[in-house]
């Protein structure tokens, strides 16, 4: 009989590990001699063209791909136990829908590990991560380190004042906060952002 299928899910702040954790996953699971694939979003661009690429540098091997629905076709035609999908909260597939692709491939034995961000800079939650924490086989909530203080980070503090709720490719204008150093620093983003606006009048 075939090894029952499962949802893993990676979550946390940018920084905190969780890409290096997925590879980590799948590569335990190629060793033990499942057949693994990775996706990544197309619109990430961060990265060399078919890798997932952690902070610490691991390298992966994946398939850069449109909607969460190419995965329903690769695994037609292709034998597959396992597949990794990283920066899951860039796909424009609608959570409902992501879901239903998921319960599909689970049912064909198929294992996902999902890496995402829990909250935008705001402390949004990201739809398609709330949607799937509840039904995960396991939830790994990774934590970076306060940038500030040295705690647990919570959040990814955008430093520039750029509004659109994801910014690709702008790594560097984020860091880790813990709660109370977050809550600080967005008063001083508002106050800061609100002067920039009266002087450009
Ligand atoms: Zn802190």
């Amino acid at each position: 009989m075939k090894k029952q299928a499962k949802l893993i899910v990676h979550t946390g702040s940018m920084f905190s590990g969780k890409t290096t954790s997925l590879w980590r996953e799948l590569y335990r699971m190629k060793v033990a001699g499942y057949k693994t694939v990775a996706f990544k979003p197309s619109v990430d661009s961060r990265d060399e063209d078919e890798k997932i690429v952690s902070h610490d540098n691991l390298e992966l091997d994946a398939i850069k791909i449109e909607s969460i629905k190419d995965i329903l076709n690769y695994a037609q035609n292709n034998e597959v136990d396992a597949i990794g999908i990283d920066e899951v909260q860039f796909f424009p597939d609608k959570p409902s829908k992501i879901v239903e692709y998921f319960i599909k491939l689970m049912k064909k034995h198929i294992t996902i590990v999902v890496s995402g961000l829990d909250m935008d800079y705001k402390a949004r939650p990201f739809e398609i991560v709330k949607e799937l924490m509840p039904i995960a086989d396991e939830l790994i909530k990774h934590h970076a380190i306060c940038a500030s203080c040295g705690e647990d980070a919570w959040v990814s503090f955008r430093k520039s004042y750029n509004e659109d709720r994801i910014e690709i490719g702008a790594q560097d204008s984020y860091e880790p906060l813990c709660r109370s150093c977050y809550n600080i620093k967005m008063k001083d983003r508002e106050k800061n952002k609100n002067q920039i606006s009266i002087e450009q009048i």
